[in-house]
């Protein structure tokens, strides 16, 4: 659709000084998924690359790759796969600690999520220094399945999380990059 290239995704997101803390300017995104052409432009943006790459599942990364990729996942016609905090999923799970500034946090993923037979597709809403990606991919690498690439909204080019997971042979796409 023509006219859903024509919006200006960046504008939407609006930038929260301080937030969560003095001297971040947070990137906030619930501005662009109250705007219904902007909602719809931003996830027909995110699956259109992959629409011919054989993808059989998207995985999200907890909470708001849950949007994204869930809605990338219809627009594909396939299944979503959730990448979650520790503590949340029922079932036998993979687990993989990542460092956040202050500490470590720690994402799981059903080890019957995906197999050797899929090709996923992983789908946040913002990468900035890769830590939570980079601990996703290796969770779903785990599985054996095809990683195909790794889809976000929003790049924060200046902390390196795209080039990080480019660096693990994971293509990276992203659609709006604030510096
Ligand atoms: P990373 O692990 O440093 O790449 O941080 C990425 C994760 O932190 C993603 O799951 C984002 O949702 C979240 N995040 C970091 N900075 C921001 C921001 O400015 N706005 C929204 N989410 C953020």
């Amino acid at each position: 659709d023509q006219r859903l290239e024509m919006i200006d995704l960046k504008s939407i997101i609006r930038t929260v000084p301080d937030f969560p803390k003095p001297g971040i300017q947070y990137r906030d995104i619930t501005t662009l998924l109250a705007d219904p052409a902007a909602l719809k432009a931003a996830v027909e943006q995110l699956a259109a690359p992959y629409r011919d790459t054989g993808v059989t599942a998207v995985a999200g990364i907890d909470a708001r790759g849950f949007i994204f990729g869930t809605a990338v996942a219809i627009e594909l016609g396939v299944g979503f796969i959730p990448v979650r905090k520790a503590g949340k999923l029922p079932f036998d799970t993979l687990e993989q600690d990542y460092a956040l500034e202050y500490g470590t946090d720690t994402l799981q993923i059903h080890a019957d999520a995906a197999s050797e037979d899929d090709t996923v597709l992983l789908v946040d809403d913002l990468i900035a220094t890769g830590g939570t990606a980079e601990a996703a991919i290796s969770l779903l690498k785990r599985t054996g399945c095809n990683l195909v690439g790794a889809a976000f909204l929003v790049d924060l080019p200046d902390l390196g999380g795209a080039d990080r997971v480019r660096s693990q042979d994971v293509p990276v796409k992203t659609l709006v990059a604030f510096e």
